[in-house]
């Protein structure tokens, strides 16, 4: 009862409290809820990611971008709500909703004229373990008939290494769906670069940490020259997030990065938005 009446908020908060305090509790109770109502506070938002090596920079599709707007606690940021998600294991029936959402509009893309656009999904590694994964991918895929060569797959590299088998094994499974996969905020976390050459991999996206300060600081420059080089080699692609100033996007234009994305082209944009100005 206490909970329904807002002035009695204050009583839930206890520096103490931390894992149960009031606000956890009340973002865990909104997820449950918009959970199973068919997630339709959930919105996926469209970053595009462009090609910069063609006549024109040239739009390549997006990367999809979950939202909440919560109807009970307002605007909640994917940063917030993510790893919560996990952690109550909510994140299975998000993230399907996301792939379906994200392969029915790039499909719709597709059929409107532009073959080649594709999207990106985030795939976090509890979806990633999940025991029928490749099947759940593959049947999403086969429902909205999108080529599977336009989808692509965002994992971070977050595993201790005693699990990388079994990732790899997974990544082989949905790889030879024709589905890609790209290793996301490369650079961060657990990162190896011994892991671009062992997972399967069609992308490497760059942690935007690197892009921040690529004028400035000389390691920064290097280490994003490196990744570049290295992936030519082994025959894959390169993707810088993060780039929102002109000094940045020349640099890279500079070193031959094709694809880029960043707030310097736009930020994710709601699906109408995304359509209107890229379709
Ligand atoms: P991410 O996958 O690395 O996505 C890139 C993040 O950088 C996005 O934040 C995007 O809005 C932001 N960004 C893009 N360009 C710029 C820029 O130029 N400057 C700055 N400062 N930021 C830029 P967002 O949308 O808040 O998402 C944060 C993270 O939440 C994502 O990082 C991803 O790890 C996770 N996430 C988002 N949507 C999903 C989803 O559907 N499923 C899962 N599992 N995770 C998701
Ligand atoms: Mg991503
Ligand atoms: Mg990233
Ligand atoms: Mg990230």
């Amino acid at each position: 009862q206490a909970k329904k009446d807002g002035k009695n908020r204050l009583e839930f908060y206890d520096n103490n409290f931390d894992g149960t305090s009031y606000k956890r509790l009340d973002l865990e109770k909104n997820m449950r809820d918009a959970t199973s109502n068919a997630c339709k506070e959930f919105e996926v938002y469209y970053q595009p990611i462009f090609d910069v090596g063609k006549e024109g920079n040239q739009c390549t599709g997006a990367e999809a971008l979950v939202r909440w707007n919560s109807e009970k606690l307002g605007f909640i940021s994917p940063g917030e709500f993510i790893p919560l998600a996990e952690y109550l294991g909510l994140i299975n029936p998000i993230g399907q909703y996301v792939l379906e959402q994200a392969c029915y509009n790039c499909k719709y893309w597709n059929d409107m004229g532009h073959p080649d656009y594709k999207v990106n999904v985030n795939l976090s590694v509890v979806q990633l373990l999940q025991n029928d994964i490749v099947d759940v991918v593959s049947d999403v895929v086969k429902k909205v008939g999108i080529n599977p060569q336009n989808l692509t797959l965002e994992v971070t590299e977050s595993l201790a290494i005693n699990d990388m088998s079994r990732m790899k094994n997974i990544l082989g499974e949905i790889r030879k769906l024709g589905i890609r996969i790209a290793l996301d905020d490369f650079g961060t976390g657990y990162s190896s670069l011994n892991h671009i050459k062992e997972i399967p991999l069609d992308v490497i996206k760059v942690d935007q940490s690197f892009v921040n300060d690529i004028e400035s600081d000389e390691y920064a420059h290097s280490f994003v020259k490196l990744v570049s080089e290295l992936a030519s080699v082994i025959g894959v692609k390169v993707c810088i997030e993060g780039v929102e100033h002109a000094g940045q996007y020349q640099i890279l234009k500079d070193m031959k990065v094709r694809l880029i994305q960043g707030y310097y082209f736009s930020k994710p944009l709601p699906l109408e938005e995304f359509e209107i100005k890229y379709l």
